[in-house]
């Protein structure tokens, strides 16, 4: 079993029950997460009989970095996982801090039509521990920390809650890697059932919706899962989720030229969002050489945010990043090979 798979109370437990104390779990956390070890015979202040066993229960295995390409500002890495699939990670240098885009799946299901990471298909989740590794070898290969997360990698995070809901607990603990909850950014494409149990969750961290059309009609056609879940039902799960939660939602709406960008569709958004505590973030359409789709013109993406403005919507346009790399929102792939 990797350590990194392991928050700190499931290793409170695990020490408990070799009737060793509480705080090992700390003090194994700190080692890990502060001091960075890269092997238990370093934890010099755990004994030699706890650190055995230890060892015979846990390893402390790294993912392989086997690609890694720079653009400015952005770093994409290519990692080998243990039984060889691949993911990849972005960072994000931004003036706030240094932002990770988080994979979460080898390959995805849902079926977005624009999306090039969704050509193919899931072969798996990630494991949790396969998620914090991606963060830790990324600020160990370029010497710098994460301050921000976002789970906009391959995958879709609520395909994969339980383990997406365990990352988040193990990097926002304050005696690990401690990322501020605030920090911390699930996407996801609409699965409703999964809305309303994050909703729960007991953790400040950020939601955004991948919506990227007002209505089920151009839903349907852009998104495969919108047959399961229709906007409605994203809005009613939104609502609830608002409501218990008292935080902001956003919804990503990419600009795809003549699908969902004319006038009237940021008027039926705008009528949709109306009143909610939210804002939209407009993401220019990166073109992939396998898809047909185009981006909309800047001219035309920016009277869509003049027209949310207008009509009360607080909207932002997405920077661009990554583009050189292919390292843009929908350009990340899991297989090389092509
Ligand atoms: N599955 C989750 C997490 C992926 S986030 C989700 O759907 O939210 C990646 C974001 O990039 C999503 O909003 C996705 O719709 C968007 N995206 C996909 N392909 C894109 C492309 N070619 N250009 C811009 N954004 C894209």
């Amino acid at each position: 079993m990797n350590i990194y798979n392991f928050t700190r109370e499931e290793l409170e437990a695990y020490f408990l029950n070799l009737n060793d104390k509480k705080f090992r779990a700390t003090q194994v956390y700190e080692w890990l997460y502060k001091k960075r070890i890269t092997t238990f015979a370093d934890m010099n202040n755990i004994n030699k009989d706890i650190k055995e066993k230890i060892q015979k229960t846990f390893n402390i295995e790294k993912l392989t970095i086997i690609k890694k390409e720079e653009d400015t500002l952005v770093v994409k890495y290519l990692f080998e996982l243990a039984d060889k699939n691949k993911v990849e990670a972005v960072l994000m240098r931004h003036d706030y801090g240094n932002s990770l885009c988080v994979s979460t799946q080898v390959g995805c299901n849902m079926g977005c039509h624009f999306c090039e990471s969704g050509r193919l298909k899931k072969l798996r989740n990630l494991e949790t521990y396969e998620m914090v590794l991606q963060i830790i070898q990324v600020e160990e290969d370029l010497a710098l920390r994460i301050s921000h997360v976002v789970l906009m990698g391959i995958g879709e995070p609520f395909d994969n809650y339980d383990n997406v809901i365990k990352f988040i607990d193990i990097i926002n603990d304050n005696k690990g890697i401690d990322i501020g909850s605030r920090h911390i950014t699930v996407s996801t494409c609409g699965i409703v059932p999964k809305i309303l149990q994050f909703a729960d969750y007991d953790k400040q961290v950020n939601l955004a919706i991948s919506l990227h059309a007002p209505n089920d009609e151009i839903r349907n056609k852009i998104m495969s899962i919108n047959k399961a879940y229709s906007i409605k039902k994203i809005m009613e799960a939104v609502k609830i989720y608002l409501s218990k939660t008292k935080r902001r939602v956003t919804f990503e709406y990419i600009m795809l030229k003549d699908v969902n960008d004319s006038l009237a569709n940021a008027l039926e958004l705008a009528k949709l969002l109306k009143g909610l505590n939210c804002y939209v973030n407009l993401i220019p359409y990166n073109e992939t050489s396998q898809l047909e789709f185009k981006k909309s013109t800047q001219e035309t993406i920016l009277s869509f945010y003049d027209t949310l403005k207008k009509n009360n919507i607080n909207v932002t346009i997405r920077k661009e990043f990554g583009k050189k790399v292919s390292a843009a929102c929908g350009q990340l792939r899991s297989n090389w090979k092509e």
